[in-house]
Formats: C-alpha cells, structure tokens, sequence
C-alpha cells in the first residue's frame, strides 16, 4: 500500500504543517509511501524562482529533520521530466470541460482570463504525481478530494481505452491530526501564505520569537479556560495546540489552567519544546547542503526507478515511440 501527500513550497513550514501532516508522515509513513515538495504545483500563481528554490530545500530539510523517512521522500521537480510527459498523456485522456469544472480552479480564477495556464491544468499535474508513483491512497481535505476523483477518472479512461497501467488511487480521510487555526485570525487555518505573519508560528521561528506570537494570540474577554469552538475560537484553537504538543485532550488540559495566562505561557512551553529538535536538526541540514543533496539525489532516484516502467508503458500503449 502506497500512500502519497505533499506539501506545496508557497511559504516556510508552519506549525499546522507539521502538528497536523508532517508529525504523522514521520510517525506512520513507511518506505514505499511518497512525501513530496510540491515545487511545481507553487508556479500556478505569480512567484519568485529563487524564493521556490530555497522553500524547497528547506522544506526537504524539515522532512528529514522531522523524521520522515528520506527513502520516501523527494522533491517533484526532480521527476520533472517524467512527470511533465506524463501529464501531456493525461492531459490527452482529460476533457477541458473536466479541468473547468474543478471548485478550486473556479474559485481562484473567478472568470479572470490572467490567470495561469496551469491554474487550469495542474489537477492533470496532480493525477500525473498520483498515478506516475502507483499510489493507493491519497489522504487529503475537502478542497483537494474532487482532484483525486479526476485521477480516477482518468485512470479508469487511460487503463479502458489504451490498456491497465495503472492503479486505482482513493481519497482518504486524514486520520484526525491537529487542524491548527491562525493565531491572530482563529476563524482562519493557519497557513505558510497568510497575509500577516503575527498569527503563523513558523518551524524555524527561534523561541523568543514564538513565545511573542502566542502570547499575542487573539482570546477573549470571557475570562473562563474552556474548550469551546464555536464559542471560543481562540481559547480552543490554543488548548488544541497544546493538547497536540503534549499528546493530551483539550478538555483535560482546560481543567488545569486558572488563566489566560497560565495558557499561554503552557501553550508557548510546549511548542518551543515541539519544534525544538525538528528546528535544530534542520538548520544543521540547511547547513551541510553537500548531505542535503545526496538526500535529496537519493530520493529522486528511488521515485524515478519506481515510475519509470509505469511511464514506458503509458508512452508505449497510447502509441509513442
Ligand atoms: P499545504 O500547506 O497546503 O502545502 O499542506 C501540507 C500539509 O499540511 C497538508 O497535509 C495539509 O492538510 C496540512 N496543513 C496545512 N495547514 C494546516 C493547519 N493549519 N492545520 C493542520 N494541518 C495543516
């Protein structure tokens, strides 16, 4: 069983990427999964190509650092030759109507004709990373389930009409992870691109820097240490982190804290001594690029060899070369 995310080098690594995706790749993922930065998926809206490279070795470095294991690990535009072939094949077995009719593509473009190209296409890219590495289960939200239906699809027509060369992938539900809400803003996710970054903790932030950021979260003025959602965006959003930080549950937690204060200071404890090890280990990874490299060399070695008989086929069958 081959399990594929990745993650999208549009900002530094937050704390939501890693309590609620990166902790669990390490955790649960084994060799055969795919963990991939996404470089290519980053290029769909206006970006700087010397800021992409350096997101991208520095999310390869958090990886590691975090404890994923490298042999599942690789970075997408290393395979970019493979995977841009195969997506002019896909792109031949998808309809434009389908690529149109995506929300996300929809909702970003909103019937402007500046966008991307690519804004349009890169499901077809994402159903390329999917099928190129065999996977069988794709864990993602709600935005990202109606991409996987189109790798599906597009499965299903390339194996019914040219012959079966791949496998079938499936949308699954991520297990319950931490969601992490913005600091400043808890009615948002936290996220790498957020407008404003008082409410993101970054992985690499140093400690002080952190503790300023929790302790200019955004509570309330009830007054009470309650997990509470709806009523308590804040509050929760803090109790949760912690409960993901220290492995306990929010409501248990909510019991031990007189104060507001006393929550964040619990809070600002226990994330600095979360991110404490994947931090240092990935500064001393950034600062050793000849190591970074042949892991990262090592890894687009393995996904290459492993998709490199599915793409001779899919060329082959639908008559190239
Ligand atoms: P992205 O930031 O979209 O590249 O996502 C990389 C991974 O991090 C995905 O598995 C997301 O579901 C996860 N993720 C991103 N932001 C958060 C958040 N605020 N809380 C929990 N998980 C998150």
């Amino acid at each position: 069983m081959i399990r594929l995310s990745a993650i999208t080098p549009s900002g530094p690594v937050q704390l939501g990427n890693y309590l609620g995706a990166i902790r669990q790749w390490a955790a649960e993922g084994t060799a055969e999964d795919v963990y991939f930065i996404s470089d290519l998926h980053a290029m769909t809206t206006s970006h700087n190509p010397a800021r992409l490279r350096s997101l991208t070795r520095e999310q390869l470095a958090v990886l590691i650092a975090a404890g994923v294991d490298p042999r599942s690990v690789c970075v997408q535009s290393d395979l970019v030759r493979e995977l841009g072939a195969l997506t002019w094949v896909l792109e031949c077995t998808c309809t434009y109507g389908e690529a149109a009719r995506m929300i996300q593509f929809k909702e970003k473009s909103a019937g402007r004709d500046s966008v991307r190209l690519s804004l349009l296409t890169y499901p077809v890219l994402m159903a390329a990373d999917i099928l190129l590495q065999g996977a069988n289960e794709v864990p993602v939200g709600d935005d990202q389930a109606q991409h996987v239906e189109l790798a599906r699809v597009l499965a299903r027509r390339f194996n019914g009409t040219y012959g079966e060369v791949f496998a079938m992938p499936r949308s699954v539900v991520p297990q319950t992870a931490a969601r992490v809400r913005d600091l400043a803003d808890p009615t948002r996710k936290m996220a790498k691109t957020a407008p404003d970054s008082a409410g993101t903790v970054f992985v690499l932030d140093p400690p002080d820097l952190v503790r300023r950021k929790v302790k200019r979260a955004v509570t309330d003025d009830l007054g009470v240490v309650r997990h509470d959602p709806a009523g308590q965006p804040g509050v929760s959003n803090l109790l949760e982190v912690l409960a993901a930080c220290t492995r306990k549950e929010p409501a248990d937690l909510a019991d031990s804290l007189p104060d507001y204060a006393a929550l964040k200071d619990a809070v600002a404890d226990a994330v600095v001594e979360e991110l404490r090890g994947v931090r240092e280990r990935t500064r001393a990874l950034l600062d050793d690029p000849a190591e970074l490299d042949r892991v990262r060399a090592h890894g687009a070695e393995r996904a290459r060899e492993r998709a490199g008989h599915r793409l001779d086929a899919a060329l082959r069958m639908s008559g190239l070369g």
